[in-house]
């Protein structure tokens, strides 16, 4: 067995382990990490960018909100149900944090909001070609990971930890397996856990949150992440937190649908469950949280936005909502952007020549959906919608066939929860005392939201991650210094 000698060790090399590995080693330890991925980054890779609050782009713009009023804005959303130091810790290290990107050499363009009812926060990564877009973050986790191996950090790649060492309360190392399925010991007086949740895990996810994936959940799996970490913290002692899915919602396998036809049916249109009911007011839709949040309670966990061929026209020279990820502003091509993926046989889109055929190809109730749209259209002639309040411009009726259906379940960008950590991302026993040199961060260690992930401050889970990574790193660096001398 290969056996290693550092001062920290970090189990996982995403946007939270390397913002630890970075901090730890900048605090003048040695740090080595075991990544069970063949590349560095993780779900880092997938995103846009990272909340900050007050940072100098925020502060240049005059955009809202400062610290305070995040955090009061954060702790009325979460009802105050979350670890409000820990919030605090982490909102008021944002601004820090974006400045510490750059002084890597990550470069951030003017902050976003990623919906009009949500703060400007979001800080998305200028990629190194082109414009930011889904995947901009994976050049922040390059520039990351250049500069943990320039600071020294040994980054294991292909090799997962498997179980985390203690002798007595005293954490004494990691061991894991490398690509060759060799063991692979390190031994340390600090680990932190950075392992990215369980949201590519079906058992866990079943167990801990109720969902099925691919039957009524459609999140983001993105592949490695087991839940290894969190198993590995409460073998080793650690109290654990509420699990939830960091809640959206989606067509299935999106990513694949041409980016036209999906924001299409993320417009204000009608939205019904399988009863043929409305149950949201459709103008919150680009809140994906709300909107997650509203199907995931509905029959089967799904729900089909319907609009008839004169707001498909209307599509075609104009969108209500603007996406930041999927910058479209019409329906371009619309037919035969439907008839293509129809001929694909995606089976979540729908189109009829009346009604009552929509209700069949879709399973809808055709009595509750005549209904509801009899009374919506309603609705439109009168100008209000007693319903639900939604706004008058977004109010039109269905009446032309052809109609269209598209189905939506809840989805996730992934985990969130599982490992009990204190503001300083020190890991809390089953008594809530400190697992002393054990820290954990990210997704394993997020339950600061409560039931609903805060995308009205948004770059949250990945901010969170790389602040709580970054905390912890500087904490395991002083820890050390502490013991053992
Ligand atoms: C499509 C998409 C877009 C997103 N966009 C944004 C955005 O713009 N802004 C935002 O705030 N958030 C965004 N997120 C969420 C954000 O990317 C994550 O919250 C963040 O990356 C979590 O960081 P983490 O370090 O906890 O996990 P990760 O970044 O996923 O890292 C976990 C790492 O652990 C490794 N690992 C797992 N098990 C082991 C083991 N046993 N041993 C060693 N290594 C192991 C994995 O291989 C992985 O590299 C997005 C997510 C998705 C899916």
């Amino acid at each position: 067995m290969d056996t290693l000698e550092a001062d920290v060790v970090v189990v996982a090399a995403g946007a939270s382990g390397l913002a630890a590995s970075i901090a730890a080693a900048e605090g003048g330890a040695k740090v080595i990490a075991f990544e069970k991925g063949s590349t560095t980054g993780g779900t880092g890779n997938m995103g846009m960018g990272p909340l900050g609050i007050e940072s100098r782009h925020t502060r240049a713009k005059n955009f809202k909100p400062t610290k305070d009023e995040a955090f009061e804005i954060f702790m009325d959303y979460t009802h105050w149900r979350v670890d409000a130091k820990l919030v605090r810790a982490y909102l008021n290290k944002s601004a820090d944090t974006i400045r510490w990107l750059e002084d890597m050499g990550v470069e951030f363009v003017e902050p976003a909001s990623y919906f009009a009812t949500a703060y400007p926060t979001w800080h998305l990564v200028k990629p190194t070609t082109g414009r930011p877009g889904p995947m901009a973050s994976g050049t922040m986790m390059k520039i990351m990971t250049d500069r943990a191996k320039e600071l020294g950090v040994k980054i294991n790649l292909q090799t997962p930890a498997e179980k985390i060492l203690k002798e007595g309360s005293q954490i004494t190392g990691v061991i894991g397996e490398d690509k060759s399925g060799n063991p692979v010991q390190v031994n340390a007086k600090a680990v932190i856990i950075a392992t990215g949740g369980f949201g590519d895990n079906p058992q866990m996810v079943k167990k801990y949150t109720g969902y099925e994936l691919g039957k009524d959940m459609y999140s983001f799996r993105i592949p490695g992440l087991d839940g290894d970490g969190i198993r590995m913290a409460w073998e080793a002692g650690a109290a654990r937190t509420e699990m939830t899915m960091e809640m959206i919602y989606n067509m299935p396998d999106h990513m694949s649908l041409p980016p036209q036809l999906h924001q299409a049916f993320r417009q204000p249109h009608l939205l019904v469950n399988l009863q043929g009911e409305r149950f949201l007011n459709e103008a919150i839709m680009p809140n994906a949280t709300f909107t997650g949040n509203a199907i995931a309670i509905q029959k089967d966990r799904c729900a089909f936005t319907i609009f008839d061929e004169d707001i498909k026209k209307q599509m075609e020279s104009d969108f209500d909502f603007r996406d930041f990820v999927f910058p479209v502003t019409l329906f371009e091509n619309a037919d035969d952007t439907i008839k293509g993926v129809l001929a694909q046989g995606y089976p979540h889109l729908f189109i009829a020549d009346s009604l009552e055929e929509l209700a069949k190809k879709t399973g809808i109730d055709y009595e509750g959906l005549s209904k509801t749209v009899e009374t919506y259209n309603q609705a439109c002639v009168k100008g209000y919608d007693d319903l639900f309040n939604k706004a008058h411009r977004y109010l039109r009726p269905l009446k032309t066939p052809k109609f269209y259906a598209g189905r939506h379940f809840a989805s996730a960008y992934g985990t969130l929860g599982g490992i009990k950590i204190n503001h300083k991302t020190e890991v809390l026993d089953k008594n809530w005392d400190v697992i002393p040199g054990l820290y954990a961060a990210g997704t394993d260690a997020c339950s600061i939201y409560g039931d609903s992930y805060v995308f009205i401050l948004p770059g949250n889970t990945m901010g969170f991650a790389l602040n709580s990574g970054r905390i912890a790193g500087e904490n395991a660096s002083e820890y050390i210094k502490t013991i053992g001398q």
